[in-house]
């Protein structure tokens, strides 16, 4: 905000004659108010942000606040410990979005994702896929090895998920072995051939290297939406309609709904015989 403008609206109404030594304190004295004002408005609408959850607005405010009260450029310590929480709390914004043993997001996270992705502008064109993953025999895994080890599988495992994402895309834990792929503005065919390439890397993913006998794969079911906006609740249990269709099928594969209804399986299981046909969920 230009200074002398508002100056020129703030003096108060006996203007009296000064000569030029009192007239300069007089400016000064007159600056310092204004920003002490300005900077008493920042911490006002910093205070109203963060009441709103608007954390990095909130201390946006307040680092101007800071700067109308000590100047943009000097070093001051009030600054450094904003900037100092300022960092703290986006990490702590971060951990709270993350699962804690795999670091992908969690559940908290893709219930808000799924929500606010209903008006994403990829998704009003092209709708939305789920691709619902689950781990095979993941129990014999823990009996066989431990649960530590079966930590250290898990971790693999999201990896390996991770690495065939799309841009825009992301992976969630949704609860003990199983993984969201969420994937906004993939069509059915897309959003199966990524499935199906997180199949092949965990099916040939080395796991020797953590025990020689070791194999892990995963069975996954994929949802498009068909309603516009697309519902959450039915993409959900369409897709795990679908895993347990892929699990039904003999594991280790990717089961989609083709367009006339029928339940298939990806890529070389597509050959299998007896693939169970459930009832479809429409999404
Ligand atoms: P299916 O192929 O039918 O999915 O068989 P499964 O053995 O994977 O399925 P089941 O539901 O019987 O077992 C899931 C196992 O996943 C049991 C549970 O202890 C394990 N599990 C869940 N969360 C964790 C975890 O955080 N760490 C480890 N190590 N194991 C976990
Ligand atoms: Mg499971
Ligand atoms: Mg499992």
């Amino acid at each position: 905000m230009g200074r002398n403008s508002a100056r020129a609206g703030s003096v108060g109404p006996a203007p009296r004659q000064a000569g030029p030594l009192e007239d300069g304190a007089l400016d000064a004295h007159l600056d310092a108010q204004l920003d002490s004002e300005l900077a008493g408005a920042h911490i006002s609408a910093a205070e109203e942000l963060a009441g709103l959850g608007l954390w990095e607005e909130a201390y946006g405010r307040l680092r101007s606040a800071v700067e109308m009260l000590h100047g943009p450029d000097r070093p001051h310590p009030v600054r450094a410990e904003l900037d100092r929480l300022r960092r703290e709390h986006a990490m702590v914004h971060e951990q709270a979005r993350r699962d804690f043993l795999t670091a992908s997001y969690n559940r908290r996270y893709l219930d808000d994702r799924l929500s606010t992705l209903l008006d994403d502008p990829s998704v009003l064109r092209a709708g939305m896929a789920l691709g619902m993953v689950d781990i095979d025999h993941f129990k014999k895994v823990n009996d066989r090895y431990g649960h530590p080890f079966g930590d250290r599988v898990l971790q693999r495992v999201v990896s390996e998920l991770d690495a065939v994402l799309p841009e825009g895309c992301f992976c969630a834990r949704y609860g003990g072995e199983e993984f969201a792929l969420v994937l906004p503005g993939c069509d059915q065919d897309e959003a199966v051939a990524v499935c199906e390439r997180a199949r092949l890397r965990i099916d040939q993913h080395p796991w020797a290297e953590l025990e020689p006998e070791l194999r892990v794969t995963v069975s996954v079911g994929v949802a498009h939406s068909v309603s516009q906006p697309p519902d959450v609740e039915q993409l959900l249990m369409s897709a795990d309609v679908l895993l347990y269709a892929a699990k039904g099928a003999g594991r280790n594969a990717v089961a989609y709904r083709r367009t006339c209804g029928t339940v298939a399986l990806a890529g070389p299981a597509g050959a299998r015989r007896d693939i169970p046909q459930p009832a479809s969920v429409d999404c």
